[in-house]
């Protein structure tokens, strides 16, 4: 690897110098693009019991870091970007990754979203991009679009007045756009969804040998929505490399040989158990008579309580139904689903963040990953089939510690 950064030996390319991609034309599919619709006919509810809990205050583990970065031995020029992102101490995982990080060992990072792991690989690539005379590229692969997007946004406020470049690619997007812009410049930071990534490469768009550095975010996710494949072909492609880091907030056996299959001699950096919870989340049960459901959901809206609502429905079709209903009945409401485009996504998502929409209607798919603030309500229009999409459509409220109300509407035998 032509940086000043420590190579380890058998891994990495060496000349890895920003190849141009000359081709062009053609068009293509995001495999992501279809939402996350079961048909009813297979519909097994989880049962009402396990969706019934008090929620209790969270032990707030107040992590208090040993040191400042403007103490850390950072260019000067990155001290400068996270003094002006307002950050002052490092993170629980910030703190303890960043040596390994910076000495380029593998890393199994354990954080959920809200720890801050998206600074914690981002610091130390920003500093070593900084220090390296050649530069490299970095190919971080996140299971959603919102998330992927997040991830750019930091690395341009992290880079603020640097002269680095970034892209993001991922599906609801035109294509054509990606390839002209691959065409143009050499990225030092491409983040990508696995499916379209996967569609830019075999149309043969991407050079994914220019990236030596893999990161794979929110893994556990990605296996969630069914991208182990993606991601180990695309892994496969990138081939050697000199660094792999992964982060997941949760941890189970199951994932234990894939992450063996893509890490070596890891180091692990635990900041959070790595079990999903919702302890501190009041849970519910309505039971309702299905042709009831639409006139009980609008009288849970009418609440003044309910300040930001995040409804979830089984299917796209179901989730398009429900924001007319509630249109309808006054109640200010957008959807994001799997049909639904990018920029229409993102509107919807901007204008849920911004407090113009009192509910938000998505699939599982399409809400993955998602991270906002003061989520007063999550509402399951119908039980989720399994417990993990209930506690990650729980997790949406009670965000950072807080509290929050999770209720499901239970259809009445
Ligand atoms: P993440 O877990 O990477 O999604 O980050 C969660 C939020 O914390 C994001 O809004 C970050 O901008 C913010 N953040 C990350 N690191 C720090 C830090 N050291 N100090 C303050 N805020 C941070």
């Amino acid at each position: 690897m032509d940086t000043k950064r420590p190579s380890r030996s058998g891994k990495g390319r060496g000349n890895n110098s920003f190849n141009r991609n000359k081709k062009s034309g053609g068009g293509g599919r995001d495999r992501r693009g279809s939402g996350g619709g079961r048909s009813n006919h297979n519909y097994i509810p989880l049962p009402a019991e396990m969706m019934v809990h008090e929620g209790v205050p969270l032990k707030k583990v107040e992590y208090k870091a040993d040191t400042k970065f403007a103490d850390w031995k950072l260019n000067p020029k990155l001290k400068s970007a996270i003094k002006a992102a307002g950050w002052v101490y490092p993170t629980e995982i910030q703190e303890k990754s960043f040596e390994h990080i910076n000495a380029l060992k593998d890393v199994m990072g354990i954080a959920t979203t809200g720890t801050g792991k998206t600074g914690a690989f981002l610091i130390p690539l920003v500093d070593a991009l900084l220090a390296s005379e050649q530069p490299f590229q970095t190919l971080v692969l996140a299971p959603t679009r919102e998330l992927a997007l997040q991830i750019e946004e930091e690395f341009r406020a992290l880079t603020i007045g640097m002269k680095f470049n970034a892209i993001t690619l991922i599906g609801g997007r035109n294509i054509n756009t990606d390839i002209v812009n691959l065409r143009k410049r050499s990225y030092h930071l491409v983040v990508a969804t696995p499916g379209r990534l996967k569609d830019l490469y075999q149309q043969g768009k991407i050079d994914l040998q220019e990236a030596s550095v893999l990161v794979l975010d929110e893994f556990d996710r990605m296996l969630d929505m069914g991208f182990q494949k993606d991601v180990m072909y695309l892994a496969d492609k990138i081939g050697e490399r000199d660094q792999t880091l992964l982060f997941s907030a949760t941890l189970d056996k199951s994932q234990q040989k894939l992450i063996d299959h893509f890490l070596t001699d890891p180091v692990t950096v635990a900041v959070s158990s790595g079990e999903a919870s919702a302890e501190h989340i009041n849970q519910t049960v309505r039971f309702v008579a299905p042709d009831d459901k639409f006139d009980v959901l609008i009288e849970l809206l009418q609440d003044a309580e309910m300040k930001r609502v995040l409804v979830f429905a089984e299917t796209k079709h179901r989730v398009k139904k429900i924001t007319k209903k509630l249109n309808q009945a006054g109640i200010s409401a957008d959807e994001i689903h799997g049909n639904k485009s990018q920029n229409y996504r993102q509107k919807a998502l901007g204008a849920f963040k911004s407090g113009k929409l009192k509910a938000l209607c998505a699939t599982d798919v399409a809400a993955r990953g998602l991270d906002i603030d003061d989520i007063t309500h999550v509402i399951n229009f119908e039980a989720p089939t399994d417990y993990d999409t209930y506690i990650h459509r729980v997790g949406r409220t009670g965000r950072a510690g807080k509290g929050g109300e999770a209720i499901t509407l239970y259809d009445q035998q």
